[in-house]
């Protein structure tokens, strides 16, 4: 199952209600909300197939035709807002603001944005050449949509970064099917029956739930995979893709640094911490895991901080808009790690100045916490935390906070604080990371025309931008001779006069030194 259109024994948005298959919860309560089937490969094999056969008659539509239908479902995005937010909260325990402003708010963007930019990204590139050889030719770079792309997702934002990766794949005339996280599958369910009311054609959307065995049958089918999820599991998807030669994209984990410098306004930098470090539960890839601050201002800039983390209010985000500002967590043992990593702090000598326990009852939670004498030592500076934890640092200046920055296996993003923005830039251009903030952290995903990648450990290809579509395409080149002798000069038989004109060709053409 899982078309939208083609569910058995299902609700109206795909998922089981009989008891069968993986069950979700709402870890907010740990409550078992619905189950979803669990496919196997024989049963990806089969979506696959639908999906190849549906392809040609998505191709075939166009880039306005495609545009239709995407613009369709921004504003089916739009007015079914209110359950599209139920949908994500009920299954991640994220707050209503965290769903509402970083999942459905981007799709609502993405949609528009790749029915809009589509066509420009993939036309047709003309290209002048400086080849004497080739001059005169007609030169034509090409995108021809690759058929039919796997997208495999994870669980912290199950439309923003399972989803949403499915947009520009649909945009370019590609079919697609999506694995969601076996924790979240309910959001891309919900999604593929709204593209289904959309008007999108049959089988062209599909979603394949399932565990790890499912998102690795799917590697073997597909033309592409784009993954989002740990780096080691990003490495296992590269390997078996290797096998059959399948390109991949990764998006993986991040310890994305926030450097505070001397002359920061502290009010600002602190509130971007708390907020960038805390929201979403700080399951977020970009999140701020790990600060540096100058010593002159350390004392203040901890002391804001854990005020204001103090004052976060966390709990069950069923409530509703402005209940909580933290919700739940998502993954029983992403709650385990967070716990693991503030032990292993609080051992080596770490001051928790708020917070440092996980939550009483069934559901999945732990408190907002701040960590001050943190070092390197310490896994909570060295490993993805993914929780909502902020540890600080005190660095002697700025090289010191670069240096520790730096000293990382990833590189997703990072962050710098200065009242001097040409200085702050000068330092965020050295963070090792795809991408960078002067005063300002994560909010550049939002710019759907930024790429937006790791370096090191955090992944491979990007998305958003050109990169962002061109990736689901295979790029050709075109070469047209309009006006042509019978036979060109290089071409057979050899002549000895020939040649040493071309010699004599070849030494003006590059033979001074001057010419590049
Ligand atoms: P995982 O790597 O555990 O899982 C990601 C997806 O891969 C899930 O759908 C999972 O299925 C599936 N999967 C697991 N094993 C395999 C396999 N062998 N072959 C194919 N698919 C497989 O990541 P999480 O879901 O735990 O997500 C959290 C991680 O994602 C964090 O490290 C975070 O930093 C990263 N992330 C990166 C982002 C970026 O843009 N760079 C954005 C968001 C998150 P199942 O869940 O059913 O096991």
């Amino acid at each position: 199952m899982a078309s939208a259109d083609t569910t058995t024994a299902s609700s109206a948005n795909g998922h089981s209600a009989d008891g069968a298959g993986i069950p979700v919860d709402n870890p907010a309560t740990g409550e078992v909300i619905a189950h979803v089937p669990d496919l196997g490969a024989e049963a990806v094999a089969d979506l696959a197939r639908r999906g190849r056969a549906a392809q040609p008659g998505w191709l075939a539509l166009g880039f306005e035709g495609r545009s239709r239908v995407l613009l369709r479902m921004q504003k089916w995005c739009m007015d079914n807002a209110g359950r599209i937010v139920d949908t994500i909260v009920s299954e991640t325990g994220k707050t209503h603001e965290d769903a509402l402003l970083s999942e459905v708010s981007y799709a609502g963007g993405a949609f528009g944005f790749w029915a809009k930019e589509a066509a420009g990204y993939l036309g047709d590139e003309k290209v002048k050449t400086s080849s004497v050889f080739v001059k005169g030719r007609k030169l034509v770079v090409r995108y021809e949509p690759l058929g039919l792309i796997g997208v495999i997702g994870p669980w912290n934002y199950p439309l923003t970064n399972s989803f949403g990766d499915c947009i520009p794949a649909l945009a370019a005339g590609n079919a697609v099917i999506l694995k969601p996280s076996e924790q979240t599958p309910l959001t891309s369910l919900l999604m593929a029956q709204g593209l289904h009311e959309c008007g999108l054609p049959e089988d062209v959307f599909q979603v394949a739930t399932g565990r790890a065995e499912t998102g690795a049958a799917l590697v073997d089918q597909v033309d592409m995979v784009m993954f989002t999820g740990s780096t080691a599991t990003g490495k296992a998807v590269m390997e078996r893709a290797a096998r059959t030669l399948t390109p991949v994209s990764l998006e993986l984990g991040g310890k994305d640094p926030m450097i505070v410098l001397r002359d920061a306004e502290l009010e600002r930098a602190a509130n971007a911490a708390v907020y960038y470090s805390m929201q979403n539960s700080g399951q977020t890839c970009i999140s701020v895991e790990r600060c540096y601050v100058e010593e002159p201002v350390h004392d203040a800039f901890v002391a804001k901080v854990t005020e204001k983390v103090r004052a976060i209010r966390q709990g069950d985000p069923s409530g509703g808009a402005g209940s909580v500002e933290v919700g739940a967590m998502t993954f029983a043992p992403q709650v385990d790690l967070v716990e693991a990593h503030v032990e292993d702090a609080r051992r080596k000598g770490a001051r928790i100045l708020t917070g440092g326990r996980r939550g009483a009852g069934r559901g999945l939670f732990y408190e907002p916490t701040v960590l001050a004498d943190v070092d390197h030592s310490m896994t909570c500076m060295t490993e993805e935390t993914f929780g909502p934890t902020l540890p600080i640092m005190k660095v002697r200046d700025a090289e010191e906070a670069l240096r520790l920055a730096n000293d990382s296996p990833y590189g997703l993003s990072g962050s710098v604080f200065s009242k001097d923005v040409v200085r702050g830039e000068q330092i965020a251009r050295r963070l090792q990371a795809g991408s960078v903030c002067v005063n300002d952290a994560m909010i550049f995903y939002e710019a759907l025309e930024l790429p937006m990648g790791g370096w090191k450990a955090s992944g491979l290809g990007s998305r958003h931008g050109a990169d962002g579509i061109r990736k689901y395409t295979a790029r050709q080149s075109v070469l047209v001779s309009r006006r042509h002798p019978k036979r060109d000069i290089h071409m057979f038989p050899y002549r000895k006069r020939t040649s040493r004109m071309l010699g004599r060709m070849l030494r003006f053409l590059y033979g001074r030194g001057d010419r590049g």
